[in-house]
């Protein structure tokens, strides 16, 4: 049965391709972003697309009238580089998350998800790259995340408190490094593997010896492609009521890990310069699916060579177009 959905972020990364989804699977969609129309990453013409900024209740208000699910994307967000320095940026976040359930409540909706993170794990469960999993449980006794862990951890538990206290059937799922196309890509706001993808292409292209990471190049991730991000979302958002479960690939991976396979996918060997004063995030982190996968019946694993290979291609096709546009301005 067709639904009407509505998508939050709906022009950021992971909120386009849910609109995809949706879409492809019959529902009617009110789409909506705070950027400007022409900087959505994807938009579809039979969504209906809507410009607002949704840390305001009237606007919130505004487009859940009608709605039956809600999924809400919208953050102010980005990798390590920006949310260690945008704190209070992304602690703002809670003025989105909080006025959209409350428009919710009172528009009735039935389904209610909210994409949480894995930045709401304490720091000190993730201090060597030799990681234990990170169950769900985990996230108590809480010390999250500086900033955008602790929104993430406070509007999970806002959630909570309107599924019990008012009946709203909230969701959340806690994303775990997603990534693959028309994911951001430069400007700061990117995450290491379409970071590592550029700067592997753009050594390429003007045949620089050298690549900078971020760390020394040991610390450990999972990663996680977007196409088994938007199955656990749908399938989070319509199952049972469960607590904040992890969504996120088990395939632990270096950072020099990650760049040896973009290597191998560019056909290139770069000599490595690691910067020890960037920002790098905690230690090692990765994710335990046991009650994803008991809940499901499935688990992300998409395998990280595959998902980067589409990654790289999708990149070297958007470094080529800027390189384009760039020489046709002069
Ligand atoms: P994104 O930055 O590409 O998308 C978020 C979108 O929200 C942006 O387009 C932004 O313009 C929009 N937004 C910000 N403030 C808004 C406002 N006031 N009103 C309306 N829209 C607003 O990020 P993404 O990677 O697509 O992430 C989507 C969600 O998933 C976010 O909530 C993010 O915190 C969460 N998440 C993502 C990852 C990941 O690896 N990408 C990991 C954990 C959690």
């Amino acid at each position: 049965m067709a639904r009407r959905a509505l998508v939050t972020g709906a022009g950021g990364f992971i909120g386009g391709h849910l609109t995809a989804a949706l879409l492809e699977r019959g529902d009617e969609v009110v789409a909506v972003d705070v950027k400007p129309a022409e900087e959505w990453h994807q938009r579809f013409s039979d969504a209906h697309n809507v410009v607002a900024d949704l840390s305001l209740l009237e606007k919130c208000r505004r487009v859940t009238a009608g709605a039956e699910d809600v999924y809400n994307l919208a953050a102010d967000m980005g990798g390590m580089g920006f949310i260690e320095g945008n704190k209070a940026a992304c602690m703002l976040s809670v003025l989105i998350n909080t006025h959209m359930l409350m428009a919710a409540r009172e528009a009735g909706v039935e389904r209610y998800f909210f994409a949480s993170s894995a930045c709401v794990y304490a720091a000190g469960r993730q201090d060597t790259p030799e990681v234990e999993p990170l169950r769900e449980a985990d996230s108590y006794p809480a010390m999250p995340e500086d900033g955008y862990g602790w929104e993430k951890l406070f509007s999970e538990r806002m959630c909570r408190h309107y599924l019990e206290d008012y009946g709203l059937e909230t969701r959340a799922a806690r994303y775990h490094n997603i990534y693959g196309p028309h994911g951001t890509w430069r400007g700061g706001r990117e995450k290491a593997p379409a970071a590592i993808c550029r700067k592997v292409i753009e050594a390429k292209r003007q045949a620089h010896p050298s690549i900078e990471i971020w760390g020394d190049g040991k610390q450990t991730r999972s990663f996680t492609y977007i196409d088994d991000c938007i199955r656990g979302t749908l399938d989070v958002a319509a199952g049972p009521p469960v607590e904040p479960v992890n969504l996120g690939s088990s395939e632990l991976v270096t950072i020099d890990g990650l760049v040896d396979i973009v290597e191998e996918i560019g056909g290139t060997e770069l000599q490595r310069v690691h910067d020890l004063e960037a920002p790098q995030g905690v230690r090692g982190r990765n994710s335990d699916n046991t009650l994803f996968a008991a809940t499901y019946g499935w688990e992300p694993a998409t395998p990280l060579r595959d998902g980067l290979a589409k990654t790289y291609a999708w990149i070297e096709g958007q470094v080529a177009s800027a390189e384009t546009a760039g020489a046709a301005r002069g």
